[in-house]
């Protein structure tokens, strides 16, 4: 078999990391040609000298200026790029097989773009792309030639209850239900979220990520993320998705079929899954994940989300049913409001008042043929706004 020449975009995070564990476990099969990252230097560098990728780059200059001449001194003959630029151009290098597009936020939009018109294998943990990208995201995808498999627990999950025509799809489900753990504030009293610290929010009852969805998975923004991710990623109705929080996080998602049998995707809460199985897909590998107890499980439980508790969750489907660029404008809210939150200007409790004025306010004024550019103004458009707001109710 011929070694797969990967490229990690983000590969500093949390879904990075975990990709390089799953990768060193099967040194015959892959193979690391680009790592990227943002600004964290020491990280990088660490990676640089472990992997010996031929590229590497960081998208902020002044880190990636540092990083060369690290590299460089420790007589590496990795090739440091820099700017945002450089993970287009990684992304989409006729040398990669595989992109893991693990990037958080819009910023990993035009990379992906790039490797789905370059026809790759590309690993989607990265949702916000997909959530301002949409149906331009999706034909980029099918031009392109490129095949897009889900990273994102739930969505792999839901992939994996399916058969490998995609074609066969629609003829088959009748709706599909995204299961959520409910986050750390699940039995908390709504009325004491305005004091909560960033701290408090990260404090994941089942998984260990990043400090962005580690927050969307307190305000339940990762599950309304989540379900415009399937709308593209599955073509679904928006009422054709459903969410069940389901606190112990075993049950990954679950497809209901038109004859209402229900096929449901189980295993311990590791990210390693469905990052060897869009790593090996159609095949199965090792990932290092555990085997799941099943006598261990005391109990599978079940509960519908709360408006009072997560008000933010149900603008998914306000935005999907709105004007085109709807969910740009939510996705690119919320990324700021979170940003604020984590830096102390506003409370946890007000990242839902940026984003659902955001959405009810700016007018994305798009047509479905828009292109990629036209969203990215959208984006910032909708940045600018979620901003000035923050300014008038920061404390
Ligand atoms: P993280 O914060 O741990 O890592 C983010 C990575 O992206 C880092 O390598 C960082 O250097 C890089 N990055 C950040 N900003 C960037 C920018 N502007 N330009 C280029 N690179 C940038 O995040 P994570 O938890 O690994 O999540 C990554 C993505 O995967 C997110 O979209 C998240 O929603 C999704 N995801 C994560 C998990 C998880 O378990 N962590 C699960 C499902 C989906
Ligand atoms: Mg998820």
């Amino acid at each position: 078999m011929r070694q797969q020449s990967i490229c990690i975009l983000g590969s500093t995070g949390s879904i990075g990391t975990n990709t390089l564990d799953v990768v060193a476990r099967h040194p015959d099969r892959f193979q690391v040609f680009a790592l990227t990252s943002h600004q964290r230097v020491p990280d990088m560098l660490a990676q640089v000298l472990q992997w010996k990728p031929r590229f590497a780059a960081m998208s902020e200059p002044s880190a990636a200026a540092e990083l060369r001449r690290l590299v460089k001194e420790a007589g590496s003959a990795t090739e440091v790029l820099s700017g945002p630029q450089a993970l287009v151009d990684l992304a989409s290098h006729p040398d990669v097989d595989v992109v893991m597009a693990a990037i958080v936020g819009a910023a990993g939009l035009l990379p992906c773009m790039a490797a789905a018109r370059a026809g790759k294998r590309l690993l989607l943990a990265n949702k916000e792309a997909l959530v301002v990208g949409g149906a331009k995201f999706m034909s980029a995808v099918e031009e392109g030639g490129a095949t897009l498999l889900p990273i994102d627990s739930e969505h792999s999950a839901i992939f994996q209850c399916l058969p490998e025509d995609r074609s066969t799809w629609a003829a088959r489900i009748d709706h599909i239900v995204l299961t959520a753990s409910g986050g750390p504030f699940r039995q908390r009293d709504p009325a004491t979220l305005a004091a909560v610290t960033p701290d408090d929010a990260c404090a994941h009852p089942n998984w260990v990520m990043g400090r962005k969805i580690s927050v969307d998975s307190a305000t339940m923004m990762n599950k309304a993320l989540e379900v415009i991710e399937a709308r593209w990623l599955f073509d679904l109705q928006p009422d054709d998705i459903k969410v069940v929080i389901h606190p112990q996080s075993i049950i990954h998602s679950m497809v209901v079929c038109r004859d209402q049998s229900v096929l449901a995707q189980l295993g311990t809460p590791d990210m390693r899954v469905p990052i060897a199985y869009g790593l090996s897909f159609p095949e199965r590998i090792t990932s290092g994940a555990s085997t799941l107890d099943f006598l261990s499980l005391k109990a599978l439980t079940f509960e519908a989300p709360e408006r009072a508790r997560f008000p933010g969750f149900f603008l998914a489907w306000d935005a999907l049913k709105s004007a085109h660029g709807s969910t740009a404008i939510l996705n690119a809210a919320n990324e700021e409001a979170v940003a604020s939150f984590l830096s102390g200007q506003i409370g946890f409790d007000q990242i839902n008042a940026v984003n659902a004025d955001a959405l009810e306010q700016v007018v994305p004024g798009l047509d479905v043929s828009a292109p990629v550019e036209a969203l990215l103004e959208l984006d910032d458009r909708a940045r600018q706004h979620a901003r000035a707001l923050i300014a008038r109710i920061a404390r």
